[in-house]
């Protein structure tokens, strides 16, 4: 999911909406934003993608100087709005409304607890956790020094935030505020940006690029951050055990002209693909990139080999959601809907084909058929990324075990099942080492190791 918010601007419904159009590669389901005007909090939500859900009607109707909004991410089964955000809740506090990137691992626990105190919940989503928790107690760490501004307010957030284990990047909107968080291992992420008064939130940098506004700095994994007409204030009531950033957002979910996690994923990611080079040894005449995913990683793959990249594969940008029946031979018509091979850059050469990741190995399948048909002499399929080897519990929507092909097959079955004369996966060292300091990155999903164990399966909603 991306979330955004915005502190201090007249029609703050209009920065909120520009904001969360910039982050709509994270979330295609559904849309949402919520604007307090100082007095009350209204709320829209719509599903599908931003410039066709809201209207300009939407956008007159809310009216204000503080605002949150989210994109969803679409999973199986869970269309419609039920879920969208953001949330709005009636709390001792007044009206609250909620954004939330990631996914918590204790939330089937912790919500049949509060179940059984008699709290009643509206959604089957986690994020409904950080609403319902508050009024019902407070926390305060010895080692904090709490400004007197936030005595009443935040050991509520702060006892919310303990209660709840797994991955947050979370903005609460109160009538007069926003706060802030990031969950102390730091999974998801979450910048600070400004613009003349005002102060931003949002999960990746490009959101602040087309509002003009600067990057001021990120958020930090188990910070709190306030801001309100006193200021900015900052609280770091968790420990971290340990930071775990999300990896994959490098190798595929953040836009490339993005600024997270202290890098430039277009740098990362380009040397994922100089990496991939490094580690293989095949002869070719031109490399291929499965747009527009395999761009980055594949100029970088292009530049360390000095072989030639050329656009082998053009991608129609029209192609939305499908209302095609999903059978095996119409999910074939889905991919080449999507893609098209570009026969002179392919007839009679070795091509290096470079995508960034392989889930199902069903896009690599009919790629590479493809590109023979188009006249490839040998396909070479490369990887930027090491197999997925597990789901992800922390917010990113990586199928089940079950059908994840590097779980039921070796790597020269899969070679086989795409078709590929070669397949080569980077190396995990070789991810590891495109990022600054792999010890504070999570990469479970391609080590299987993981930094928090998921308490319960069905915890596996998709924030
Ligand atoms: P596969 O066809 O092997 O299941 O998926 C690989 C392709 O899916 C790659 O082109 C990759 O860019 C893309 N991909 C990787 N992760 C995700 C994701 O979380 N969501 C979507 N929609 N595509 C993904
Ligand atoms: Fe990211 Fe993979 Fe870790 Fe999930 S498991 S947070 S996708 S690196
Ligand atoms: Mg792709």
């Amino acid at each position: 999911c991306g979330i955004f918010g915005i502190f201090n601007v007249e029609h703050a419904q209009k920065y909120a909406f520009y904001g969360i159009y910039a982050l709509q590669h994270r979330g295609q389901e559904s849309v949402g934003i919520a604007v307090s005007d100082l007095a009350d909090i209204k709320l829209i939500k719509r599903s599908g993608l931003v410039l066709e859900a809201i209207s300009k009607e939407d956008i007159e109707s809310l009216e204000g100087s503080i605002a949150i909004a989210h994109v969803r991410y679409s999973t199986a089964g869970d269309l419609g709005l039920t879920n969208a955000q953001p949330f709005l809740k009636e709390t001792p506090f007044g009206k609250v409304a909620l954004v939330h990137n990631g996914n918590l691992v204790n939330y089937t626990s912790l919500k049949a607890e509060l179940e059984k105190e008699g709290v009643s919940f509206e959604h089957t989503s986690d994020s409904e956790l950080f609403l319902a928790l508050l009024g019902r107690g407070t926390y305060v760490p010895e080692s904090i020094s709490m400004n007197p501004l936030d005595e009443e307010l935040l050991p509520h957030i702060f006892y919310a935030l303990s209660r709840v284990k797994g991955a947050y990047s979370l903005i609460y909107l109160f009538k007069d505020k926003l706060i802030a968080a990031r969950d102390p291992y730091g999974f998801r992420p979450l910048l600070m940006g400004r613009l003349k008064d005002a102060v931003l939130f949002a999960s990746e940098s490009c959101a602040f690029d087309i509002l003009g506004a600067q990057f001021f700095r990120e958020v930090k994994p188990g910070e709190v951050v306030v801001v309100d007409f006193h200021g900015i204030r900052s609280y770091f009531p968790f420990k971290s055990p340990r930071k775990a950033m999300c990896i994959f957002e490098f190798v595929y979910f953040s836009k490339p002209e993005s600024y997270i996690f202290g890098d430039w994923v277009y740098n990362v990611r380009k040397s994922m693909g100089r990496q991939l080079a490094i580690e293989d040894d095949v002869d070719a005449d031109v490399v291929v990139p499965v747009p527009d995913s395999g761009i980055v990683p594949a100029i970088g793959y292009s530049q360390e080999k000095s072989i030639p990249l050329e656009l082998g594969l053009i991608r129609n940008h029209y192609v939305g959601r499908s209302f095609i029946e999903p059978t095996q031979e119409l999910r074939d018509v889905k991919v080449l809907m999507k893609f098209n091979a570009n026969r002179p850059v392919l007839e009679g050469k070795r091509v290096v084909v470079i995508d960034d990741s392989l889930v199902r190995g069903t896009t690599s399948k009919k790629i590479v058929s493809m590109l023979r048909k188009a006249g490839a002499k040998e396909v070479h399929m490369r990887i930027a990324s090491p197999p997925v080897i597990g789901p992800c519990y922390y917010g990113i929507d990586t199928p089940t075990r079950e059908e994840l092909i590097a779980c039921k097959l070796n790597q020269e079955d899969i070679r086989k099942f795409i078709g590929a004369d070669s397949l080569r996966y980077l190396s995990l060292e070789g991810l590891r080492s495109c990022v600054k300091n792999y010890q504070e990155f999570c990469d479970a999903c391609f080590s299987n190791v993981y930094p928090i164990p998921l308490e319960d399966e069905s915890c596996l909603s998709k924030t």
